[in-house]
């Protein structure tokens, strides 16, 4: 018989959605009634339609995919040029940030970079993850083997966990030990903090002084309102020293159906072998694509490439003004119920405090039966979450609403 990955035996994840869902239908199976008035305010997916530019783009790359002249079929792993051109110019070039076209590694997504990323590191690096977290950081370094068993609480043995909570404005303080990797996720999901330029600044001293890689989810800059915070790792002055950066088209232009999403590495960031030399880590992430990846669809980077005309750049401002203004609806209406609340401002998500010192866990059910909302438990993304929960701004106007009326009418 075949032996398996033993490590994917440690994982305690596939709990945190499941028991949402199992929870829900519960709900639906003894409640018929109240469940027509559930509304879903959960997992953090998009709701409104695709910017019309990238639809007629997407139609005219059909068009030309039906003409033997101008067929196409494989394309450059590392993505079309017209692209990754298009990214360096409008989110780099554009606003004095230095990152080349061929720096740039398009892929089918973020989930599948920050995950993919571990191929190309060794076995023993120090890892640090913030608490709470995106559970993709945690159980794609469990799978891999970075990891030890999972205790009680769910932490896993031998990865660095940084708490985040209102004292440190959830930005992890600067370590006392030195790692090898740090996930750094601003504007952050699940808590919507951001970080300040002194923040990452801090944190860029932090990695040149300590040989120390800083992997930058920055899926949700396109949600910054406030210009003094950064879009960009490489914003900071350093970064290109000790930093790789993972963006996507999910959140700012929809395509969370449509997969699209790119990597920075600088082709001056080193990493070393177990014998000391220095080797640059761009060269085995661009061998690492081109043989476990075929390239994303040239459909769906045509799509992209329109999220940058003058169109594309108007339609997803619209978006992001309609997801940020239920956000700020949120985080009102969580006020008004004298509710603690974070995040909103500057990020999709609202992290809110549980009341009367309830659980996560028991907020949720209080919100699925009292209020007929799904939420998702903050517990659910790290022990450090216990206590608070997540509302997803992704929804529509009348949705979000009608979540803030019956927010408000919450019982104390
Ligand atoms: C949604 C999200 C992404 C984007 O993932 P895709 O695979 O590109 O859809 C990346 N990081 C975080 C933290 C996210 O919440």
């Amino acid at each position: 018989m075949a032996l398996i990955n033993e490590n994917f035996l440690k994982l305690k994840a596939g709990y945190l959605f499941p028991e949402i869902a199992r929870r829900v239908k519960a709900f639906t199976e003894a409640n018929p009634e109240a469940a027509k008035r559930l509304i879903r305010c959960g997992i953090g997916d998009v709701t409104e339609a695709l910017p019309e530019a990238v639809r007629y783009a997407m139609h005219e790359a059909v068009d030309e995919m039906g003409n033997r002249g101008t067929f196409k079929g494989y394309g450059p792993e590392q993505g079309y040029d017209f692209l990754r051109k298009a990214i360096a110019e409008n989110d780099f070039q554009a606003r004095g940030i230095n990152v080349d076209a061929d720096e740039i590694f398009i892929s089918d997504g973020s989930k599948c970079d920050t995950g993919n990323i571990l191929d190309i590191f060794g076995k023993g690096n120090k890892i640090a993850i913030t608490d709470p977290v995106y559970p993709v950081y945690v159980d794609t370094n469990v799978m891999i083997g970075n990891t030890g068993d999972a205790d009680e609480n769910g932490a896993y043995a031998g990865l660095h966990y940084l708490k985040c909570g209102p004292e440190n404005g959830f930005v992890p303080a600067i370590p006392n030990e030195r790692v090898d990797l740090v996930y750094l996720c601003y504007p952050n999901n699940p808590t919507g903090a951001t970080a300040t330029r002194a923040q990452l600044e801090a944190w860029v001293q932090y990695a040149l002084k300590n040989d120390t890689i800083i992997l930058y989810d920055a899926a949700y800059e396109a949600f910054i309102q406030d210009d003094s915070i950064p879009r960009s790792i490489f914003e900071i002055e350093g970064a290109r020293d000790c930093a790789i950066e993972f963006r996507s088209f999910s959140k700012n232009g929809g395509f969370t159906g449509m997969r699209c999403a790119f990597v920075v590495i600088p082709k001056g960031l080193m990493g070393k072998t177990a014998s000391g030399e220095k080797q640059a880590i761009h060269p085995l992430w661009s061998r690492r694509h081109s043989t476990k990846f075929n390239g994303a669809s040239y459909i769906i980077q045509k799509g992209a490439e329109a999220l940058y005309t003058a169109e594309g750049k108007s339609q997803v401002k619209a978006l992001i003004e309609h997801y940020m203004g239920n956000a700020k609806l949120l985080v009102q209406a969580c006020k008004d119920a004298g509710l603690a609340v974070y995040g909103g401002v500057n990020a999709p998500y609202v992290w809110v405090k549980t009341p009367s010192g309830l659980t996560s866990w028991q907020m949720f059910d209080k919100m699925l039966n009292e209020a007929n909302v799904v939420i998702t438990p903050g517990s659910g993304f790290g022990s450090a979450g216990e206590g608070y929960f997540r509302i997803s701004a992704f929804n529509s106007r009348a949705n979000v609403e009608e979540v803030c009326t019956r927010i408000k009418a919450l019982t104390k």
